[in-house]
């Protein structure tokens, strides 16, 4: 007779997002995995502003979950609490853990990020969204950092003939720790599609209107330059998924809500609980770091689990950025060059395929077709 099987330890991921996916992928043929994911579908949100400006893209950036674990399961639900070796559900139900990974990410307003569960009704709010911008003539972007840059150069792309206004308080664009000749460039492209950039430029106040509401207004910045829209969007303003935590767990989360976590992405003073991604305090926050984290904590929860060799340290990563402006432009920061990526590079990297292909492969998916009944550019 063959040994018994030894127990799986069980491994709750809460958050299906970029962290949560390789986190469950790696550790499924170790551990019974359970990915706690209120959202009907991992939401590439990445490629979020391509389908504002074009809905047919929304079929390929909401990709189920099905075909992600072989062992584990997914459960389509909110953790309304974790504390050490416990998650509780929001309808109650109670999962006794041996590890836990805090995969929580951030929020960011609409339509970066996106706040709706089910996967018809987030489609039908970009729908909404793309109606309202396709009539407005003019469009009020606040925040010029690189989900503002990106906005702009997709509405430029769908739209040529609409005014585009980038607005920040900060006088040049992108943020602090990047060069400055990527400033320039990303400068120097916006200007030539015609968007016109307001810098160090403060709002006496906040536009009257929704974000994304077709209404048009005129605000005034604190050195009395009126600017008219139809329509504007806020660009800025991540805030960390944490407040969840419990217990042990509630001591870890800063005063902003970032998790602190060790060298090896335990959680501060915790074990088996693990934080990856954006509400982690790790590392900047970006899809491609939180991937690394958590193939980096998948390999410290199966040296735990099998009592084999350390725990790796995680390196944090130096600047890296590839900011499109749409299909065709924009310019990057990457490791190891003194040049910036052009914008061939940056179309092969990002811009032309938005990175589906690397999401669809890891969810298991194939790719969906177009949605043909979408509008088009
Ligand atoms: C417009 C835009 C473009 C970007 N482009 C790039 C890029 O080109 N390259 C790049 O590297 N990065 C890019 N980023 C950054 C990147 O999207 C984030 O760094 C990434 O989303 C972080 O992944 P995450 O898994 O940590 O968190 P998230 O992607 O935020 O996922 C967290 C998940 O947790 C779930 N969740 C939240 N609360 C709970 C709860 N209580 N219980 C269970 N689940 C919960 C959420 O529903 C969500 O699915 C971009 C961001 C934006 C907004």
């Amino acid at each position: 007779m063959s040994d018994p099987v030894p127990a799986r330890p069980t491994v709750v991921v809460i958050g299906g997002g970029y962290a949560g996916v390789n986190a469950a992928k790696a550790l499924d043929d170790v551990a019974d995995v359970v990915l706690v994911e209120p959202k009907e579908a991992f939401v590439h949100n990445v490629a979020s502003l391509r389908a504002l400006a074009d809905p047919s893209w929304l079929q390929r950036i909401y990709l189920p979950y099905d075909s992600l674990l072989a062992h584990g399961r997914v459960i389509n639900e909110r953790a309304a609490k974790a504390e050490a070796g416990l998650v509780t559900l929001a309808y109650g139900e109670e999962i006794a853990a041996d590890y836990i990974v805090l995969a929580t990410g951030s929020a960011y307003p609409f339509p970066a990020k996106s706040d709706v569960d089910g996967t018809d009704a987030a489609h039908a709010k970009v729908r909404a969204a793309h109606a309202a911008l396709s009539a407005a003539q003019r469009v009020l972007l606040v925040g010029a950092g690189p989900v503002g840059i990106e906005l702009a150069g997709e509405i430029k792309a769908a739209w040529p003939g609409k005014h585009v206004t980038l607005l920040d308080v900060a006088d040049d664009v992108l943020g602090a720790r990047f060069r400055q000749d990527l400033k320039d460039e990303l400068r120097r492209q916006l200007t030539g599609l015609g968007v016109e950039l307001l810098l160090a430029s403060p709002l006496r106040e906040a536009p009257p209107t929704e974000p994304g509401e077709l209404q048009a207004f005129t605000v005034v910045t604190e050195s009395g330059t009126e600017v008219a829209a139809d329509i504007w969007f806020r660009c800025y303003g991540i805030a960390p998924v944490s407040d969840y935590l419990a217990g042990d767990l509630a001591a870890a989360r800063q005063a902003d809500g970032f998790v602190e976590v060790t060298p090896f992405l335990q959680v501060t003073g915790q074990d088996r609980v693990f934080a990856v991604g954006d509400v982690s305090t790790a590392d900047h926050k970006m899809a491609g770091i939180a991937g690394r984290q958590a193939q980096l904590v998948a390999g410290n929860i199966r040296a735990l689990i099998s009592g084999d060799g350390d725990l790796t340290s995680y390196q944090s990563s130096p600047p890296v950025i590839i900011v499109p402006i749409g299909p065709d432009g924009g310019s990057g920061q990457l490791p190891g060059s003194d040049d910036l990526a052009t914008p061939e590079r940056v179309a092969q990297a990002k811009g032309r395929d938005m990175m589906v292909g690397r999401f669809t492969e890891l969810l298991g998916v194939t790719a969906p077709a177009e949605d043909a009944s979408d509008s088009r550019r």
